[in-house]
């Protein structure tokens, strides 16, 4: 696994343990491994991130990081015509395979796992309120 996932995916089993401390960190853990690198098409559509771009707190950060011509320390000089790449990131389509680029540094990527794995791990926690 790229030492930007696992920076990612520890930041998120930060963030869930200190919220959901009595589902345990190893089922956190599954949840995220899961969600994240197991099956990410399965909760990461284009739709979702479209739905959400105000995640993006527009710091440049991906396109800095690409050392993009059209990158001009600020903002995008061919923003119009950026392609397709650039306007579904941090959507990600390779062949079958979709889900989000795993970046610490993205706020909009951070933000979209955090909402998803929420909802994940809210389950668990509502199945905790049921008596067997
Ligand atoms: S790094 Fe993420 S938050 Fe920053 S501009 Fe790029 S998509 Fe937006
Ligand atoms: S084309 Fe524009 S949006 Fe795409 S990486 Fe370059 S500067 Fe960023």
């Amino acid at each position: 696994m790229p030492f930007s996932d696992l920076q990612f995916i520890k930041h998120l089993l930060k963030v869930f343990y200190e919220k959901y401390p009595d589902l345990g960190i190893d089922l956190i853990s599954d949840i995220i491994e899961e969600t994240l690198i197991g099956a990410p098409n399965l909760f990461f559509s284009r739709e979702l991130v479209q739905d959400n771009s105000d995640f993006c707190v527009k710091c440049g950060y991906c396109c800095r990081e690409l050392e993009c011509e059209n990158f001009n320390g600020k903002s995008c000089d061919d923003y119009e015509n950026r392609s397709k790449v650039c306007r579904d990131y941090p959507f990600y389509e390779i062949g079958f395979e979709t889900g989000i680029s795993l970046d610490v540094q993205c706020n909009y990527s951070v933000k979209l796992a955090e909402m998803v794995l929420d909802k994940c791990l809210k389950v668990y926690t509502d199945l905790d309120s049921y008596e067997v």
